[in-house]
């Protein structure tokens, strides 16, 4: 007999009689010691993930039924029920909520101070035992927590699915972009196997993007708590992980079904699965730090017309793209070109081809750090 089983999750009605729901697949012992989670669309207009995600289903379907599974796997397909239904203009707008206007990949809960005054006087010197009281401290401070609405109950439904996990894997993607992967600092090189496996070209490490996204509500209690209590042992229990899956038009059978082989690879060698996954491929690149990516902004009003594309090195300097104005009063300042700020490698562009001052056009990974510690590291 399978263990798939299907949780349903009612989120607080916004609406009269329009309650929504979010579903959650589990696999496995759920009450296993190991546990790994994987969740898509929680930006609910990134397609690549629901596809990996479908694909995904096969492969612990199968696993299931040959009885391979070793802990509890815990998929998500459709991470964000209010995302998917907010169309407008013929065009799915699932990154911010509607009522809000708060991006759905930020502002997550950040519990660790809740966490730090309730075990300030009970961690001791074994780093398991401290792992299992900071998760059930969690646990309990998650449960006595009322979320004011929707989508702040959404949020706290998808944490309350993971936050006692050993690997969560938040699938995204960005407009027109390669692989890549957002990590916490303290995870690396530990993850490696994970920007490895899913041929990530760009990783982008931080101990705190600023703005609280999912995985680092996840992970980024471990080492802050760390941090705070130097005399006792807490590793990073949790590798969190937002995977970047290319851009937002990448959509294809055979490149999902190879990421989800990717994801199932990774999570055998992680002794989610028995049998044995290949040897590792080499890491593409090494990764930078988040706080060296440049998000590449119009300085101007105008079309777009790239001078570089995803994968393209570039030099500090150097053009990567310029801005028309065909009402330009001089023939001569009809162009505007925008120059890299760092010398690295352009992952994503903008998929539209249309400029105001200050939008972001495109997003380049340096190795040294360009942001002050505490800044926003994250497009909006
Ligand atoms: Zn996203």
């Amino acid at each position: 007999m399978g263990t798939k089983s299907i949780k349903e999750y009612t989120l607080p009605a916004a609406n009269l009689g329009n309650a929504r729901t979010l579903k959650a697949i589990h696999y496995g012992d759920q009450t296993a010691p190991n546990k790994a989670y994987i969740q898509a669309g929680l930006h609910a207009d990134e397609a690549p993930g629901f596809v990996v995600m479908h694909h995904l289903i096969d492969f612990f379907d199968r696993a299931d039924a040959e009885n391979k599974l070793k802990g509890h796997i815990v998929l998500v397909p459709v991470a964000n029920p209010i995302g998917v239904s907010q169309w407008r203009d013929e065009a799915l707008q699932g990154r911010f909520d509607f009522f809000n206007n708060i991006n759905f990949n930020r502002r997550h809960l950040d519990i660790t101070a809740q966490i730090a005054e309730q075990v300030k006087d009970r961690l001791g010197d074994k780093p398991e035992d401290n792992v299992a009281l900071i998760r059930k401290t969690a646990g309990d401070i998650l449960g006595s927590i009322s979320p004011p609405d929707e989508a702040a109950a959404l949020k706290h439904q998808l944490l309350l699915l993971s936050f006692d996990a050993d690997i969560v894997l938040d699938l995204h993607c960005d407009y027109q972009a390669l692989m890549h992967v957002y990590l916490g600092t303290p995870l690396w090189p530990d993850a490696k196997d994970l920007s490895a496996q899913l041929g990530a070209e760009v990783t982008l490490l931080a101990e705190d993007s600023g703005v609280t996204p999912y995985d680092e509500a996840c992970s980024r209690i471990w080492w802050q708590l760390a941090k705070k209590f130097p005399d006792h042992p807490i590793p990073s229990a949790c590798l969190a992980a937002t995977v970047e899956l290319r851009g937002m038009a990448d959509v294809s059978h055979p490149q999902a079904q190879q990421d989800a082989q990717n994801i199932f690879w990774f999570l055998q060698r992680r002794g989610f699965i028995k049998g044995a996954a290949p040897e590792v491929p080499p890491l593409r690149n090494e990764a930078t730090p988040l706080r060296g990516v440049e998000h590449l902004k119009a300085p101007a009003p105008g079309v777009v017309v790239f001078l570089k594309a995803p994968g393209d090195s570039v030099n500090k300097g150097e053009g990567v793209a310029e801005i028309v104005n065909p009402l330009a009063d001089e023939r001569e300042n009809c162009i505007t070109t925008v120059k890299s700020a760092v010398n690295g490698i352009v992952f994503s562009i903008n998929t539209d081809r249309f400029a105001r001052p200050g939008r972001i056009l495109a997003k380049i990974a340096g190795k040294e750090p360009i942001k002050e510690k505490g800044a926003d590291l994250l497009s909006p």
